[in-house]
């Protein structure tokens, strides 16, 4: 089948969804509440979900690999998170105190045990919210006025970081120096001025970038894993490490994607990398908003309260629900659940099940298909030209992976077109039968397209 034929034989069987978008974008812009959420010819409407399966408006049932992007580590409504909202109501009464409360702590003490760089953590609502106090403690603590970030790096939608957020075609095959581009409408130029860019995986040219700006930069902020897929390469990692150490810029790991993903450690226990602060989110609620900043206790130290009367003497942080009864105790309960042996294990194994049926299926119909990723995220790589020596991975045909996004879409699998998929404690055996069905069916769909792939 060619890609209309396969647009439109999901089109015929998601006229629910169809029609719930024709009616939302009159009131919605685009019809979603976050422009990613979009997908062509309009995103699928869910009427419900359990466990790893989402059911659409229309009565499709898919294996969810999206999982709200990579939120959900126990699936959909799991008991333990049920059991947190409950135990919200039994303990406290309340799902908001507003000021400080017990579990506050107990809930740094149990990230403490996964992340040993972080001292000191304050919490946010959202990983947006975590990459902006880094950004803000980083330059106040350095006082310095740039922070560089990695091309194609995403860290959410605040104005310092919304540069670069896609990797630019020119320069995907990565050699080249990238210039600062806004990713956004109605960013003052102010950003693109004060934000570097660098090249991912690419020490040498880091660190050339680096040196000429010493002055200005006062850290370095990255997604260990660009785009929670692409892994740096290690030695670069080691790299970095000691450059920003040896030139006194500070380094901010953004581990919203790969913090208890990665590794339950994150990205920094996969690499053996302490970074100066920690960006998490996601998955440390347990299916409810959160963000945190961890780190250094002489840079949290910044924003405490006590340092002084004059207000431009601390970094400003607050949030009226960060650190709410909700999304620590289901966070708290998600990670202790996550900590139990074998239980992290399994889903990578489970993960790399998946993987290697994919790798087989492919190689069965000679297709140019390939899982890219390490610990419970991949994503996946279409045609036959291999990831590039820099990391940076290739995309040949945008029209391959659609056609097969949409197969796979047709036979009940959902990661959301392009988009990378992740994994939770509730997909076993079952989905993965089901999953590897509808890759076998999807690639017999998509044998014509791929054809003409290089
Ligand atoms: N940083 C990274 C690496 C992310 O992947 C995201 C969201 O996907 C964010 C920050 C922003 O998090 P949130 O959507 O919770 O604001």
């Amino acid at each position: 089948m060619d890609l209309p034929a396969l647009k439109d034989r999901f089109i015929q069987r998601t006229k629910q969804s169809q029609a719930v978008f024709e009616a939302a974008k009159m009131v919605i812009p685009g019809g979603v509440q976050g422009n990613i959420k979009f997908f062509a010819p309009y995103p699928l409407s869910f009427s419900q979900a359990r466990g790893a399966w989402m059911t659409d408006v229309d009565g499709n049932r898919y294996v969810d690999y999206l999982l709200s992007f990579g939120a959900l580590m126990l699936g959909h409504g799991h008991p333990v998170v049920r059991g947190a909202v409950q135990e919200v109501w039994e303990r406290y009464g309340t799902t908001s105190f507003g000021v400080p409360y017990e579990l506050e702590f107990a809930m740094v003490k149990q990230v403490q045990k996964l992340y040993p760089s972080i001292k000191s953590l304050r919490f946010t609502n959202s990983g947006l919210e975590a990459t902006l106090l880094a950004v803000r403690l980083a330059l106040a603590f350095s006082g310095k006025t740039h922070i560089a970030k990695f091309d194609g790096h995403y860290h959410g939608g605040h104005e310092q970081v919304l540069v670069n957020t896609s990797v630019a075609e020119s320069l995907e095959a990565g050699n080249t120096r990238p210039a600062a581009r806004k990713a956004s409408l109605g960013l003052p130029d102010y950003y693109v001025e004060h934000t570097i860019v660098l090249p991912f995986n690419n020490l040498a040219l880091c660190e050339q970038i680096l040196r000429e700006q010493v002055t200005r930069v006062g850290a370095v902020i990255m997604e260990p894993v660009q785009a929670g897929y692409i892994p740096a390469d290690p030695a670069f990692m080691r790299g970095l490490r000691q450059l920003t150490r040896d030139l006194g810029i500070l380094l901010v790991f953004d581990e919203v994607k790969t913090g208890f993903r990665v590794a339950l450690g994150g990205a920094q226990e996969y690499y053996g990398i302490e970074p100066d602060l920690t960006a998490l989110g996601k998955v440390l609620g347990g299916g409810f908003p959160i963000g945190a900043v961890g780190g250094r206790e002489d840079i949290l130290r910044l924003s405490a309260p006590t340092r002084s009367t004059q207000l431009t003497d601390i970094v400003f942080h607050s949030g009226t629900f960060n650190g709410n009864p909700i999304s620590l105790t289901a966070g708290l309960r998600t990670l202790e659940f996550l900590r139990e042996p074998g239980r992290f294990e399994r889903v990578l194994d489970v993960t790399n099940q998946l993987k290697q049926g994919i790798v087989s299926l492919a190689k069965s119909y000679d297709i140019g298909v390939e899982p890219i990723g390490i610990g419970t995220i991949f994503n996946i790589k279409v045609g036959r030209t291999p990831a590039q020596a820099d990391g940076s991975v290739p995309n040949p045909s945008r029209e391959l992976r659609e056609a097969l996004d949409f197969a796979l879409m047709y036979h009940g699998v959902f990661s959301k077109p392009f988009n990378r998929f992740s994994l939770s404690t509730e997909h076993g055996e079952t989905e993965v039968a089901h999953t590897l069905a509808a890759f076998d069916k999807s690639f017999a769909d998509i044998r014509e397209v791929a054809r003409t792939t290089v």
